[in-house]
C-alpha cells in the first residue's frame, strides 16, 4: 500500500447529527446529508449549514407509525424512533395531517404528547368525503374509518367508482358542525393551540372510487363556507389532484377572484399538476407543497424547477409518497451524493501534497472515497437502487479500505468507536450482492415490517426523516443550495401557519 493509499484509508466517524454515514478523509469529513464540511479538528467551514425542516404533511395520526397495518398489530409502536429520527435529521416541527375528524382528533392528541414539536390540521380529505353521502353508511364507531388508516397518495384503478352517491344534507350538518365544535374548542382554549390549519381538503379526481365528484365537490364546498364563517380563519392545507379547473373557479367563487377574503393563505400539498396550473396558484398567494409524488417524471421535476422560493414548502406526506429509485427525482440523489464524494477527494487530494506520486496500478483515490461512502450504506436490507452496479466499490479498493457498515444486526447506529481499531474483512461480494447496492445512502438500515427491529425504518413506510432527500431534490432540480431551498420553506411555513 502507498503512502496515498495508506493516508487516504477512510475512517468512519459520525458527525454531529449522529449521522452514520460521515467518513472522514485526510483533512476533510464529509456528511453526504448535511452539506456539512469540516476540517480533522472539527472545526466547521465557513459554509457549514446545520438544515432545519418542517414537515407540513405527516399523516402520523395513521396506525401504520404505532406498528398495526389494516387492524393488526404487525411491531411494536414506534411513533417516538420515528419523532426521534425526524429530530435527528434537523426535522423540528411536524404538521400532523388530519384528514377525517378521526385523525384531526387524533392528531391533537399525539400535539399534546409532543408540544413544540407536532402540530395539526383538522378537515375532511376529499378521498373521506363520503360521509358527507347519503349511500356511505355511518362507522360504527371512530375506529372504522378505513382502519384509521390515511388515503395512499396512488390510485387504485381496480376499484368501480361509484354512481350513486349524492350529497346528505342532515349529514353533512353533523360533519360541519362536528369539525366547527372541534376548531372553535381549539381556538378558545386558554393554552395555545397546536392547530395551525384547516385541512386537509380540496378535490382528487384521481381517486374517485374512494367518493365521487359530485360528492367531493359539495365537501369542498361547504368546508370552504365553514372556514369564511369563522373568525379568526386558519391558513388552509389544499390537496387538489387532477382537479385544477374546479378546485381553482371553487376557491375564486368563495374567496373572491383574487382570493381576497382569504385572511391567511394556504398551501397546495403534494403538487403534481402542471406549471401552468401551479403558476396560476402562486399568482393567486398561494404555497406548493412538494413532496416524492412531485418528482416522479421529469415533467414534474421541470415544473418543481419553476416554483418560486418565497412560495415553496417541504413535506413527506408519510406513510406515503417517498422518492423511490423509479422516480426522476432519485437521480438527483445519486447526483448528490457523486458530487459530495467528488468534492471530498479534491480536497483530500489537496491536502495529501504535490510530492507524493501513486504507484501504478495502486487505488485511485476516487475509488477510496467512494468506497468509503459505499461501505457505509451496505446494510444488507438498504433500498435496492434502480441502476444496479454503478456505486459498486471497486474490488481491489474494497479489501485495502474500511469495510465498515453502518448498523448493528439489531439495526441501531454503531457507535463512533466502532470505527477505531482493525477493520474485518469483508468477502467479496457476489454480483447479486453487487446489483442490491444503493447509490444513495441511507441512515438507518430499513426493514419489511415482518423484520422489524428496534431502531430501523420500515420499508416503504415513508417517514419524516426523508425529507432531507425531499430538500436535496428539490435543490438540485432548482439550481440553487439546499439550505437556500430549507431557510425559504422554513421562512414560508412559519409565517403561513405562525409556527413559534
Ligand atoms: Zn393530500
Amino acid at each position: 500500500m502507498s503512502i496515498i493509499s495508506r493516508r487516504l484509508q477512510p475512517r468512519l466517524l459520525r458527525c454531529r447529527f449522529s449521522c452514520p454515514t460521515t467518513y472522514i478523509l485526510p483533512g476533510l469529513r464529509v456528511c453526504p446529508f448535511s452539506n456539512m464540511a469540516s476540517d480533522n479538528q472539527g472545526q466547521t467551514a465557513a459554509s457549514a449549514y446545520n438544515p432545519r425542516y418542517i414537515d407540513i404533511g405527516i399523516n402520523l395520526a395513521d396506525p401504520i407509525f404505532r406498528g398495526r397495518y389494516h387492524g393488526k398489530q404487525r411491531h411494536p409502536d414506534d411513533l417516538s424512533a420515528v419523532i426521534s429520527r425526524a429530530q435527528e435529521v434537523g426535522c423540528q416541527k411536524l404538521i400532523v395531517t388530519g384528514s377525517d375528524l378521526t385523525s384531526s382528533k387524533k392528531a391533537l392528541e399525539l400535539a399534546k404528547e409532543y408540544p413544540g414539536v407536532v402540530y395539526t390540521t383538522a378537515g375532511i380529505h376529499p378521498c373521506s368525503s363520503s360521509v358527507f353521502s347519503s349511500s356511505r353508511k355511518p362507522p360504527a364507531s371512530d375506529n372504522d374509518e378505513a382502519d384509521g388508516h390515511s388515503m395512499p397518495c396512488d390510485p387504485d384503478p381496480t376499484q368501480p367508482i361509484p354512481e350513486d352517491h349524492e350529497a346528505c344534507p342532515k349529514r353533512t350538518a353533523q360533519v360541519i358542525s362536528s369539525l366547527r365544535s372541534l376548531i372553535s374548542e381549539e381556538q378558545s382554549s386558554s393554552s395555545p393551540t397546536a392547530l395551525v390549519a384547516f385541512g386537509e381538503f380540496g378535490l382528487d379526481y384521481d381517486r374517485l372510487h374512494y367518493c365521487s365528484r359530485k360528492v367531493q365537490l359539495h365537501s369542498f364546498a361547504a368546508q370552504l363556507d365553514l372556514v369564511l364563517s369563522m373568525s379568526p380563519q386558519l391558513p388552509l392545507f389544499l390537496h387538489s389532484r387532477a382537479a385544477h379547473a374546479d378546485f381553482v373557479a371553487l376557491l375564486k367563487e368563495k374567496f373572491g377572484p383574487r382570493l381576497e377574503k382569504l385572511e391567511k393563505g394556504g398551501v397546495v400539498h403534494s403538487f403534481t399538476g402542471t406549471a401552468e396550473e401551479m403558476r396560476e396558484l402562486m399568482d393567486l398567494g398561494l404555497y406548493i407543497g412538494t413532496n416524492g409524488c412531485s418528482f416522479k417524471t421529469a415533467e414534474n421535476c421541470e415544473v418543481v424547477k419553476e416554483i418560486k422560493l418565497d412560495r415553496l414548502m417541504l413535506e413527506t406526506d408519510g406513510p406515503w409518497c417517498e422518492v423511490r429509485p423509479s422516480h426522476e427525482g432519485w437521480k438527483y440523489l445519486v447526483s448528490k451524493i457523486n458530487a459530495d464524494r467528488e468534492a471530498a477527494v479534491a480536497a483530500a487530494a489537496s491536502t495529501s501534497g504535490s510530492t507524493e506520486t501513486r504507484q501504478a496500478g495502486e487505488t485511485p483515490v476516487l475509488a477510496a472515497a467512494t468506497a468509503a461512502l459505499a461501505s457505509t450504506s451496505l446494510a444488507p436490507d438498504s433500498q435496492a437502487s434502480s441502476t444496479p452496479g454503478s456505486a459498486s466499490p471497486n474490488p481491489a479498493t474494497t479489501t485495502t479500505t474500511t469495510t465498515t457498515t453502518t448498523t448493528n444486526s439489531n439495526g441501531t447506529n454503531t457507535p463512533s468507536s466502532r470505527a477505531a481499531g482493525p477493520k474485518p474483512r469483508r468477502k467479496p461480494a457476489t454480483p447479486q450482492q453487487q446489483k442490491k447496492e444503493p447509490e444513495v445512502p441511507e441512515r438507518w438500515k430499513s426493514v419489511k415490517k415482518e423484520k422489524w427491529v428496534e431502531g430501523a425504518m420500515v420499508k416503504s413506510r415513508n417517514e419524516p426523516c426523508m425529507i432531507e432527500r425531499v430538500a436535496t431534490v428539490v435543490a438540485a432540480v432548482k439550481g440553487v443550495s439546499v439550505e437556500e431551498v430549507c431557510e425559504a420553506a422554513w421562512e414560508n411555513t412559519s409565517r403561513v401557519f405562525k409556527l413559534d
